[in-house]
């Protein structure tokens, strides 16, 4: 056997490209990509946050917020470092806010986006982790009103913040191709393309508000795993074994996908679908026409169009969320409080029973 050089690799003639123009492409593309995150992470912080504080007498835990997000260079993944300060125009060490949530605490006080954060209370704010800073330092305040003082265009001045309650859990937004979203029950996963399917606020909402559902509801006693669509539940439990070394062949997702075994997962979804809607309203989202979410998922995945499979069919879901528009449509007409009624099946009513639930 003898191999031939010349036609081991391309045979055409490419042209000669430049390191330096590449690298300058890549600081391009790297400061188009955080810009474009971080603008989409602002809404989905605006509509989370508005889920949080219409919803909180439902949730396990909460804790005091105030709408806002500030970072420094430093608070950033360091695969962000380099170029963040362009991207962002934030500082090294002053942390400097990024987004305000419309209706929040924050922008009620005046913050505006591009304010440099000094101090809370006169303690100087961390130039690293501060995000997590401000939420341990609010935490700790309580309900007790916050004086921020602020850096804005040189001229420092000192605003007061009346943080508001809302639900505690973290939401995560990754960037990920994978239309979905889930719970592990200690936080909720947002993927870049759901987000990007939800064209309203309102379908957001429900999105956000179906994994909050299944916090609330106490359905990750029965499953570990809570996502938005099929299949991914019984592809992380087959993922589960082989972390362990054991090798299912897809045992589970197959199990998943053809017996339905997990009927009660149906029911848990429909449930969620049923009270994310509710969670939407109750945010001051117009849930008419938020349906639509569910056909746009029947287009990104074809096989949830007839298949139900942990989830019900994208038709089905449909379906049961325009019912549920007019149900909560009829309530605010008659200006009844928006809370989702009790007792829909059998198996919701036995989950009911377990105490887990809030409604
Ligand atoms: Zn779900």
């Amino acid at each position: 056997m003898w191999l031939c050089a010349d036609c081991a690799g391309p045979v055409s003639k490419l042209p000669e490209i430049s390191a330096a123009a590449v690298a300058a492409e890549e600081r391009k593309q790297q400061i188009a990509q955080i810009r474009d995150y971080y603008a989409k992470l602002n809404r989905v912080d605006n509509v989370a946050f508005h889920i949080r504080v219409a919803n909180r007498e439902y949730c396990k835990t909460v804790s005091p917020q105030i709408g806002t997000h500030m970072v420094t260079v430093q608070s950033l993944p360091n695969k962000y470092r380099s170029f963040s300060r362009e991207a962002l125009n934030v500082s090294w060490t002053k942390p400097t806010v990024i987004s305000v949530v419309a209706g929040s605490p924050a922008a009620a006080a005046g913050i505006m986006t591009g304010d440099q954060v000094l101090a809370l209370d006169n303690v100087a704010v961390p130039p690293r982790r501060t995000a997590g800073w401000i939420g341990g330092y609010l935490k700790e305040n309580g309900a007790r009103p916050v004086q921020v003082a602020l850096r804005r265009n040189g001229v420092d001045q000192t605003v007061t913040v009346q943080p508001v309650i809302a639900c505690a859990i973290p939401i995560e937004f990754v960037t990920a191709d994978e239309v979905n979203a889930y719970t592990t029950g200690d936080k909720i996963v947002i993927n870049t393309a759901i987000v990007a399917l939800a064209r309203t606020d309102a379908q957001l909402a429900v999105v956000i508000g179906h994994e909050l559902a299944h916090v609330n509801l106490g359905h990750l006693e029965k499953q570990n795993v809570n996502a938005l669509i099929g299949t991914v539940g019984g592809a992380l439990v087959d993922g589960g074994f082989l972390l362990g070394g054991i090798y299912t062949g897809g045992a589970f997702t197959k199990q998943f996908k053809k017996t339905g075994a997990l009927a009660f997962s149906v029911g848990f979804e429909r449930e969620a679908d049923y009270v994310d809607a509710y969670y939407a309203a109750r945010a001051g989202y117009d849930i008419a026409g938020a349906e639509e979410i569910w056909r746009a998922l029947g287009q990104a995945h074809p096989d949830s169009i007839r298949f139900a499979t942990t989830h019900p069919t994208s038709p089905q879901r449909f379906i049961q969320m325009r019912e549920v528009a007019a149900e909560i449509a009829d309530k605010k007409s008659r200006q009844l409080p928006l809370v989702p009624e009790l007792k829909v099946s059998r198996a919701e009513s036995d989950s009911a029973a377990t105490g887990q639930n809030s409604f």
